[in-house]
């Protein structure tokens, strides 16, 4: 498994594989986009290029500028040996791990940004977030050139703005989302989860629990948005550690609220539990 450091040897190794197998064999780049502290969800990403990709890269990059100032860009969980483990254990075939004056240089002032989308849910309560996400997104595609890249429905709002900067920008990349992993409570993995203290760990199930009712809920029939958001509000009444941010059902391509929940459409939770901020979602059957 190769480590690449900058960008242009992350675009050599894409264009050396991709002419690899010669004229005849279309050799499908995928790219599996991550922040490191790679668990169980993220192997589940690689594993899926993998299973459709000749060549798989996976970056590593804690991007600074999707963090807000008060966030934890300085604390976020870093294990690169770790990481390079699991990923070639599950059959990556580079790593490309850029510094951040190699994906900033010095005077950067490019930025992406998906007007409108990107100030709905995580966006409204973390401004400038998914600026940083489309910006550090487009500059690993434009690295990698991959074919096919590969996110979490655990970042359900990402994925929204991601399509919609692909195909605002005709980018040659397709983005392929993969199921949430879950612990075997419910609670979805997440690089985060190492803050809960034991009492933040239990409560913080509440976040799929509140997921499995609104499921329940509307395959019994329930429509009314306002009713099950208030239903998700409830279920987080009863923990004190926990703070919701946003329970909402909204339109998975525009984020926008819906009127009446239909097959497709995404409920999404954000909650501080304590200081550590979760997410959890759900798309209706
Ligand atoms: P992150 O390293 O947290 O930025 O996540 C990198 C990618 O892994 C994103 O596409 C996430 O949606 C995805 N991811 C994170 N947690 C999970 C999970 N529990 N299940 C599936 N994918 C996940």
């Amino acid at each position: 498994m190769e480590i690449l450091r900058t960008v242009a040897d992350c675009l050599r190794w894409s264009r050396s594989r991709r002419s690899s197998g010669g004229e005849e064999t279309s050799q499908l780049i995928g790219l599996v986009p991550t922040m490191g502290a790679l668990h169980a969800g993220h192997a589940s990403l690689i594993r899926a290029a993998r299973a459709r990709c000749a060549h798989v890269a996976v970056s590593i990059f804690v991007n600074p500028t999707q963090f807000g100032p008060n966030e934890d860009y300085a604390r976020y969980p870093r294990s690169f040996d770790a990481d390079c483990a699991l990923a070639q254990g599950e059959g990556a075939d580079a790593i490309f791990a850029p510094s951040v004056e190699e994906m900033y240089p010095p005077g950067a002032a490019t930025f992406v940004e998906v007007e409108g989308l990107d100030s709905r849910l995580d966006g409204a309560s973390r401004p400038g977030h998914f600026r940083g996400v489309a910006t550090v997104v487009a500059k690993l595609f434009i690295a990698a050139q991959p074919d096919l890249a590969f996110f979490g429905q655990k970042d359900a709002a990402q994925v929204s703005i991601l399509r919609r900067m692909v195909a605002d920008l005709r980018l040659p990349t397709e983005i392929i989302v993969c199921p949430i992993i879950r612990e075997p409570d419910g609670l979805a993995l997440s690089s985060r989860n190492v803050y809960l203290s034991a009492d933040e760990r239990r409560q913080a199930r509440a976040l799929s629990r509140a997921v499995r009712w609104i499921e329940a809920m509307a395959a019994k029939g329930e429509r009314n948005p306002a009713v099950l958001a208030e239903a998700a509000r409830q279920i987080f009444a009863a923990e004190p550690l926990v703070r919701v941010d946003y329970a909402e059902l909204v339109d998975w391509a525009t984020l926008e609220p819906v009127e009446s929940a239909a097959p497709g459409t995404l409920f999404a939770v954000a909650a501080w539990v304590g200081t550590t901020r979760l997410i959890d979602n759900t798309i209706l059957g």
